[in-house]
């Protein structure tokens, strides 16, 4: 069942296309990673979610339907810039959610804060950018929410919170919420999302469970003695999805029979075969950058 449905989502600023006809469904009680590159289209499709960005055209629905007021009193977001009052303590903060929100728990807030050390007597224009991503994660923990959207709920925290937020992701999963998040941090998302969505200038690149995406491909990695070699046309293989080159280094994505390729690598001369799973990291870069840059350097260098 899916809790949200983006259908078509499509959102101009002037002549410029933000996100184009993007549709993913987001399952109930799944950690879900929105990944992109740099105005890729994350940030506009949270708030056309959360209503606040018009979409152009296509639409977004909670359980079938559109966003209501009381919908939107049970999801919880975090925006990637700061929206706390610097006038404002954290504690202010605090009862200020408790009065806006029946299920806001502040005890388990004050719990929050204590573990990202932050002191809830101080005044939020006195908090570190991590500090103050920590209060609004904290803040945002502690609505109980149905569904939390988190816009790079670790941006500026230490390794050591960014584990913690993570963590918390995870809980909140574990308790039945539907967690939504995007991060450029990709092994965070590969720990904590189960389903992934990539969008490259506005558009779905890739999207699917994280184990589905890993499975049935794999890499296979060589060393070769120099840099202009012949691949023998092993790239016209349709086995073969995709050749990347870095100096001496080939790598391919082969869809099925990697020890085939093995051999083959070895018998061109190539050394240090190895046969890599793929990791996230591996699938967004497949997703988003240009095969035909990394491809060409190759068949460039079989000549
Ligand atoms: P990042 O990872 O850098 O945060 P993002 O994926 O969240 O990026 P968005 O913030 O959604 O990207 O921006 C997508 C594109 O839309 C960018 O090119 C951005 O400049 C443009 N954009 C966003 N908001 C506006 C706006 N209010 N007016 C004009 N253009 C906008």
């Amino acid at each position: 069942m899916s809790i949200v449905t983006i259908s078509h989502l499509r959102k101009t600023y002037g002549p410029y296309t933000a996100v184009n006809d993007l549709s993913i469904d987001v399952p109930e009680g799944c950690v879900f990673g929105l990944l992109g590159p740099n105005g890729a289209g994350k940030t506009t499709t949270f708030k056309c979610m959360l209503g606040l960005a018009r979409p152009t055209s296509g639409s977004i629905a909670y359980d079938g339907q559109p966003l209501t007021p009381a919908k939107f009193d049970t999801i919880a977001y975090v925006p990637e810039r700061s929206v706390l009052y610097d006038w404002m303590t954290v504690a202010e903060h605090v009862e200020m959610q408790r009065r806006a929100y029946a299920s806001f728990e502040v005890k388990h807030a004050h719990e929050l804060l204590a573990q990202f050390n932050i002191d809830p007597r101080k005044k939020t224009r006195a908090l570190s950018k991590g500090m103050r991503t920590a209060t609004m994660v904290a803040l945002a923990i502690a609505r109980k929410a149905d569904l939390l959207i988190l816009d790079e709920p670790t941006s500026g925290l230490d390794p050591i919170n960014q584990r913690h937020v993570l963590n918390l992701i995870i809980n909140e999963s574990a308790r039945g919420a539907t967690v939504i998040f995007s991060s450029h941090q990709i092994g965070q998302v590969e720990r904590a999302a189960e389903r992934i969505a990539v969008i490259d200038r506005g558009n779905l690149a890739l999207e699917g469970a994280v184990d589905d995406l890993k499975a049935g491909r794999k890499i296979v990695e060589a060393i070769f003695p120099s840099e202009a070699l012949s691949l023998n046309g092993i790239s016209r293989d349709g086995r073969i999805l995709r050749v990347d080159r870095s100096g001496r280094i080939v790598r391919l994505l082969v869809s099925n029979d990697s020890a085939e390729f093995v051999a083959k690598l070895e018998a061109l001369g190539g050394t240090g075969v190895r046969i890599v799973d793929l990791n996230l990291e591996d699938i967004f870069l497949y997703a988003v950058a240009p095969q035909e840059t990394t491809a060409d350097v190759v068949e460039g260098a079989i000549k």
